[in-house]
């Protein structure tokens, strides 16, 4: 299973994917805003990472990173990021187009504004496969282009089509086409169902999910939707701040989740049962310009106490698998009760 320790355990050695220590800064004029914090994970083929959090939180930061695709202001200001064996941090442009697609490729949010408006699907799946691949003739991408609606649930008369023919779940689709025409190794979705209806929504989830078992690949699934990621994913990440600050696998991390901000999120999900008060997580995100002092989660924390403000939390292991940066921990084998002047007045 995917792990937050990148360096250790077996799993590193046989990852397809390992993340060590990555930090992208945003500089600004106030100084730098440390966007990702020293990010550490490695996953096997075919495992399923959810990154969670609140925006702000350094997801899509994460995964711009992962794609080499952050320009300036941001800069990667640390780390190592290992893909099937190459250093993908120090790839040249031309690796960098020959890794993308083949090796990583990313879905993301947005699909009208991913699609080019003027081309068809099928031609702009063309010159995705000849941008990043050699040796492609026209009519063997022909019937890939076919193959390739068909893996994402869309006729080959798609291929014709505008993008402003085809409905949101439709464009969805095709931006999976698009992300998969090469077979990759990773792929990261970033909110791939954002504005779309849950029925919808189900169905794209259910087709990424086929794909990736199609193509043995592991999946980087970014969003703030707690039951999708926790739905779609063997292990979740949390992050706060630029920072994860707990790991694990999904059912310890939904049924015993360590950190308080885990169990925030959690509690947050409105129940359909029975009426209830809305709880939700007191304060906002910090600005990351100025976060604040060791645990950035502090000033929102209902258990936080003298230590928090004065030594940063370390990640450590609290369960098999699961690991955790909060000073509450080894003393407590669990997160106590949420305390109740946490919940929102209705
Ligand atoms: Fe809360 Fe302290 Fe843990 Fe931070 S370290 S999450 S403030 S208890």
């Amino acid at each position: 299973m995917a792990t937050a320790n990148a360096s250790s355990r077996s799993g590193a050695a046989t990852a397809v994917l390992t993340v060590e220590d990555l930090s992208v800064h945003y500089d600004t004029h106030a100084g730098p805003a440390k966007a990702a914090d020293r990010v550490s994970f490695a996953l096997q083929p075919g495992e399923r990472l959810g990154l969670i959090g609140e925006s702000g939180s350094g997801k899509t930061t994460v995964a711009m990173a992962l794609m080499r695709l952050l320009r300036p202001p941001a800069r990667i200001a640390g780390g190592k990021v290992t893909l099937d064996g190459r250093e993908l941090l120090s790839l040249n442009e031309e690796d960098l187009r020959q890794a993308r697609l083949r090796d990583i490729a990313l879905v993301p949010q947005g699909a009208m504004s991913s699609l080019n408006p003027v081309m068809r699907v099928g031609d702009q799946i063309v010159d995705a496969i000849r941008a990043h691949s050699r040796g492609d003739n026209r009519n063997d991408i022909s019937g890939r282009v076919a193959e390739l609606l068909r893996s994402v649930g869309l006729d080959p008369a798609v291929a014709q089509r505008y993008p402003h023919e085809l409905s949101g779940g439709m464009k969805q689709r095709a931006v999976m086409a698009i992300s998969t025409c090469l077979a990759p190794k990773v792929i990261i979705a970033d909110e791939p169902t954002s504005a779309l209806d849950v029925v919808v929504q189900r169905q794209i989830m259910q087709t990424l999910g086929r794909l990736q078992d199609g193509l043995g690949a592991a999946v980087v699934l970014i969003g703030h939707d707690m039951g999708l990621i926790a739905q779609f994913s063997d292990t979740i990440g949390v992050m706060y701040a630029g920072k994860i600050v707990e790991i694990g696998p999904v059912r310890q991390i939904i049924e015993a989740p360590k950190h308080p901000y885990t169990r925030l999120l959690i509690d947050s999900i409105p129940g359909i049962k029975k009426k209830q008060k809305l709880r939700g997580i007191p304060g906002l995100p910090p600005r990351l310009v100025n976060l604040p002092e060791c645990c950035s989660f502090h000033p929102r924390c209902p258990y936080a106490f003298g230590e928090c403000k004065t030594v940063t939390p370390r990640q450590q292991e609290v369960a098999p698998d699961q690991r955790v940066a909060c000073h509450l921990y080894p003393e407590h084998d669990r997160l106590p009760e949420r305390p109740a002047a946490t919940e929102v007045p209705a």
